[in-house]
Order: structure tokens, then sequence, then C-alpha cells
């Protein structure tokens, strides 16, 4: 879709502004008649980013051309602590959605409670059209062009949509040779090796990005993360909700998310009945077998045909369905996974799940939020249920900081208290003003953003 094909409500960045104002409307509620001037201005400050960064990236083509593909990194807030987020490839990237996505990761970091801001990166490509080499030349040609405004204290990028452990690496590379080539040559040191980094500045430097590899300095359970988060977030919720007994579930979006969201998702007793790809959904009454399901799909490419319950896969156990079918499918979790505005106004009067827990970002627009709302059906929001992937990555930003690694029981542990604690506060914030689980988790996170503007 281009830019200017994004009507008023497929707009994230309109959207996630009018999140704001519905928080920004209960904050005013809370404050005296002297607090209201400061208020109004951190309200007006975070309707905009404070930075924005455009990029254009030459990459030198397999055949011997040069294309030059347009970047961005929107820097929206820090005044929790450097900006902190993804970086996205996909032909739909725009600026107002980088921006809308930077804007949510500030609202999801305090969420999280951790000591970082808000930012987001992406490139206008569909990289499967790139070869290896491409793909790496372009990744490491955006870190080039975004080097001199991010750092261990400046700016933390991360995987998000289409990027993952080995750009990561790519770009890390790239940055910290970048910043070697900056070290001025010192003639009396020439040849001494004494000009280089020393191994605890490299690792420091390293912790510019997160998301890497295990090798390149990566945390353990990094990769999991996110769906881990969603698990945990899920399991207590449902315990404030008074939800329990067996479950289904339905997963829209089969990437890192929407697989490791599937697998935790079966491995804590949910029956995964329908899982979706790009191209289509699954359905599989008697319940997916998430390994088996990636097994099939990484074979043939998609998701059609990949119809794997218990040890087996076996045509006869599921069919084809389409994506609008699996969001309305009559199940008990509903967990949009890929992409932003999935539910909408259209669908989400026919939605039938009991609880959707949001591990896309932004997937649900707000006259779909008030409709659920209405209709009484919670939506975990993504600033909440998706925030475990951005934790473990402030986890290995400081056991980089800190020159330690950490094992994956312990990343895990850290992970579950986080998780627990955000999903309270919440919750709290939720029943106390009583307005939905979306409000009451930008009212928690504003709060913490505010008190450090001060
Ligand atoms: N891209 C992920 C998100 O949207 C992770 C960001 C990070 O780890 O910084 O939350």
């Amino acid at each position: 879709m281009a830019k200017s094909d994004l009507t008023k409500t497929d707009n994230p960045f309109t959207n996630a502004m009018q999140q704001l104002t519905l928080a920004a409307d209960v904050l005013r509620r809370t404050v005296t008649r002297n607090e209201l001037p400061d208020l109004e201005r951190n309200i007006a400050l975070l309707r905009q980013p404070k930075r924005i960064l455009n990029v254009t990236v030459p990459v030198s083509m397999d055949d011997g051309t040069v294309r030059i593909f347009d970047g961005y990194r929107v820097q929206y807030n820090d005044a929790r602590g450097p900006y902190k987020g993804g970086i996205r490839y996909h032909h739909q990237v725009s600026l107002d959605e980088v921006k809308a996505l930077s804007f949510w990761m500030a609202m999801k970091c305090a969420v999280a409670d951790l000591p970082l801001g808000g930012g987001k990166g992406g490139i206008i490509v569909d990289p499967k059209l790139l070869t290896a080499g491409e793909l790496e030349r372009m990744s490491r040609g955006y870190a080039r062009a975004i080097a001199d405004c991010i750092g261990p204290d400046k700016d933390v990028p991360a995987p998000d949509v289409n990027t993952n452990g080995v750009i990561m690496g790519w770009m890390v590379n790239e940055y910290i040779n970048y910043q070697k080539s900056k070290i001025p040559p010192l003639p009396k040191l020439r040849g001494t090796g004494k000009n280089k980094l020393t191994d605890r500045e490299e690792l420091r430097l390293r912790s510019t990005f997160t998301g890497k590899l295990i090798r390149d300095g990566g945390s353990e359970g990094r990769e999991e993360a996110t769906g881990l988060g969603g698990l945990f977030v899920l399991q207590t919720m449902l315990a404030r909700l008074g939800l329990k007994g067996e479950m289904t579930a339905v997963v829209q979006g089969f990437g890192n998310v929407g697989y490791n969201m599937a697998k935790f998702l079966s491995g804590a007793g949910f029956k995964v009945i329908a899982v979706s790809d790009s191209r289509g959904a699954i359905l599989v009454p008697g319940g997916i077998n998430p390994e088996l399901t990636l097994e099939c799909k990484k074979k043939n490419g998609y998701l059609a045909g990949c119809y794997c319950s218990g040890s087996v896969c076996d045509l006869t156990k599921g069919k084809q369905i389409t994506n609008e079918e699996l969001l309305e499918l009559p199940v008990d979790i509903l967990v949009p996974a890929a992409l932003e505005n999935v539910l909408t106004k259209q669908n989400a009067p026919r939605v039938k799940a009991k609880v959707v827990l949001e591990m896309a970002n932004g997937p649900t627009t707000p006259d779909a939020d008030e409709i659920l709302y209405k209709r009484g059906i919670p939506v975990v929001p993504d600033i909440l249920s998706n925030s475990g992937g951005v934790t473990v990555s402030a986890f290995e930003w400081e056991q980089n900081l800190k020159g330690q690694h950490w094992t994956k029981a312990e990343v895990n542990r850290k992970l579950k208290l986080r998780m627990v604690s955000a999903t309270g506060a919440v919750w709290d914030a939720s029943r106390r003003h009583k307005i939905p689980m979306r409000t009451a988790a930008f009212v928690t996170a504003l709060t913490r953003i505010f008190a450090a503007m001060k």
C-alpha cells in the first residue's frame, strides 16, 4: 500500500495519537488545577517525535546496478533512557508507521518499567526479493547511515518484522568498524595495538544492538522472549479475569513472534487450532504441533497443507481457511501476531474470542477497540503483551554493559517477574479508573514518562 492510499483509520500514527488522547483525558481527571499546565505541556510534547532521521541507502545489486533504498530511524522519546526499538524491513513501511511504532516503543518500555525510551527504524523493501549478499549490503549500509545517531547511551536498535539476529550481527559489526575508523591514529601508538578497542570497550559498543546471536554477544532467551513474555502476561491476566480450564487459541502470523507464541501456548496446555501466514490460514481442530508445522512451512515455503497434529502431518487432519475466517473463529484466545490494523470496525463485531492477546504492534484500530470493549471482549494491549521482547533486549544491553552473560533460567526468571508486575500495574489502573486495558497501559506508561520529563 502506498503512503497516499492510507485512509484515516489505516494510518497507524493517527491511531496511536487517538490512543494518547483517550489516556490524556483520564490523566486530566487525576491532576489538580496547578498541575494541569505541566500535564498539557507533556501531552503536547508527546504528540510528535523528538527526532526523525530519513536515510537513503545505496546498495550494489548482484546484477551490477545500484539501487537506492529509503529508510527511517525515528527517535520518539528518551525521558527514561536511550531510545529503544527494532528495525523493520517491509514494502509497506512508511514514515507514519515508523513514528507510530516508535511511540508505542516508548510506551512499552515504560509499561515494562525499563530504563529506556522509544525509537524505531524501517526500510521500505521486500527483503524476499533480495539475495543474501544484497540483504547484507543493505543492512550494513543502513547501520552506517544511522551510526552517528545511535550508541549504548543514545539509541539501541533491535530486530522487528523481517529482521533477525544474523542481520543484527552485520549491523553491529559495521557499527563497530565505523567507530574504530574514528579512533584518531596516534603516530606513537601505531603498530603497538594500543589505539585499538579493548575487549571490554568492544563489548560496550556491542550493546548498541540487541537481539544479536549468542556468538555476537546476544542474550540467552532473546529469540523466544516475546512469545514467552506473552504467555506470562496471558496467564496472569486470565487469573485476574477469573478464566480457567482447557482453552483453545488461534494465532494470526507465523513469524518469530507467532511461531513462538503458538509453541508456548501449546506447551502450556492451550489447544492452538489455527495459525496463518501472509498466504492464508490452516485450521487443525485437533490442535497443531507448532514445531512440525514450522518444519513443514520451511520445506514448502507456505503453511497450506501443513496439517500437523500430535506427531504427524496428515492432510485429513486439517483444512485451509482464510485469514479473515481465522480471526472470527469461536475460540477462547485470539492472538494477532503479524502487522497493524487487523481487527477493524468491519470484523470486530464478528470476533468470537473471549480474550484478544495482541502480540503484533497496533493490530487493533481504535474503532475496533471500542466495539470489542462494548461487547465485553478484553483486549490485552500490545504495549503490555509483547513487551517481553524488549525486556530481554534490555537484559542483553545490561549484560553487555556489565560484561556479563546470564543463564537462560536467570533471564526467564527475571522476564517473568517483569511481566507479572507490568500486568498487575495495568490491571490495577484499569480497575481503578474503570477503563479498557489499553488506556490503562497508556496511563501507567505516561505517568512514568511524565515523572521523568519534569
Ligand atoms: N521489535 C520488538 C518490539 O516491537 C523488540 C524491540 C527491541 O527489542 O528493542 O517490541
